[in-house]
């Protein structure tokens, strides 16, 4: 993969507003304008004489304090539209605005500092470090983002208590379950207070227990104000969220809301 690091310290992440605290950006207000806006993106991974056209063309808008599911084969494009949106990755083509900022030209520098302000990652397959115990992995946020130290421990440790975790802070990845290790990314996503949580398959390593548990934890998110993105195959999980938007072939086939409990 050449996907940018998740995170990336930026020594300029605060002072742009001189402030050590993250962008207040949850003022939903019922205002229409798109936090995600995408036009006609496409990206071609090249190697050699190989190329691939992972997305043809997608053209997407999500408002603020949306809850989107995006579904769609194996192969379809579906983490190579999420690692843009996540900015850890540009388009070949087309534009990309993230809340009303064109990011489709960014260097990394910038694109890091983006990520850090605004953006809450959750992957399928964690990505916790071994090494570090619960609250060091969900402090990792605010450590690129320039928080000071005594602040990181307690709002990491504030984290884990909202996902259910107040008595796993110094348990290691490896001395938690499957779904104790995604809640603590879920903390580790939610720490900085990203106005934008994307994830890529959450559950897709879970059993149905854990499942219900991270989307009850997304469902609180999206409660809370933020915009959610959520990519799965499970049409049970793409129950959950307000919209559902199918990709094939790297190219939008269908984008309609789901009515309340209705699964489609
Ligand atoms: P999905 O997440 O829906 O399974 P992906 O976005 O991972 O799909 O992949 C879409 C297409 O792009 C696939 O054909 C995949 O093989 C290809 N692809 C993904 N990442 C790369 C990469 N870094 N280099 C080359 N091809 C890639
Ligand atoms: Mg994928």
């Amino acid at each position: 993969m050449t996907e940018l690091p998740m995170y990336v310290d930026t020594d300029e992440a605060d002072a742009a507003d001189g402030s050590d605290e993250p962008d207040e950006t949850l003022d939903t207000g019922g205002r229409p304008t798109p936090i995600l806006d995408l036009v006609d993106v496409g990206k071609t991974y090249r190697s050699g004489s190989l190329s691939v056209d992972a997305l043809r063309g997608v053209t997407l808008s999500v408002a603020e304090g949306d809850y989107v599911a995006v579904m769609g084969p194996s192969g379809s494009g579906k983490s190579t539209l999420m690692h843009i949106l996540g900015c850890l990755d540009v388009p070949t083509s087309g534009r990309y605005r993230l809340a009303g900022e064109d990011v489709s030209g960014m260097q990394e520098r910038e694109l890091a500092d983006i990520r850090n302000r605004r953006i809450g990652f959750v992957f399928q397959q964690f990505n916790l470090l071994p090494a570090m115990s619960a609250w060091r992995n969900v402090e990792l946020p605010l450590v690129y983002a320039g928080v000071p130290r005594a602040e990181r421990r307690a709002r990491a440790v504030e984290a884990l208590g909202r996902v259910g975790l107040a008595d796993r802070i110094d348990h290691r990845p490896g001395e938690l379950s499957g779904g104790q290790q995604q809640r603590v990314s879920v903390a580790r996503a939610l720490v900085t207070n990203p106005s934008l949580i994307l994830a890529d398959e959450p559950t897709g390593n879970l059993d149905s227990v854990s499942t219900a548990d991270v989307l009850g934890l997304f469902r609180e998110l999206h409660e809370q104000g933020r915009t959610v993105v959520i990519i799965t195959h499970e049409p049970d999980v793409a129950g959950q969220a307000a919209r559902t938007i199918h990709i094939l072939d790297g190219q939008v086939v269908d984008d309609h809301a789901v009515t309340a409990g209705v699964a489609s």
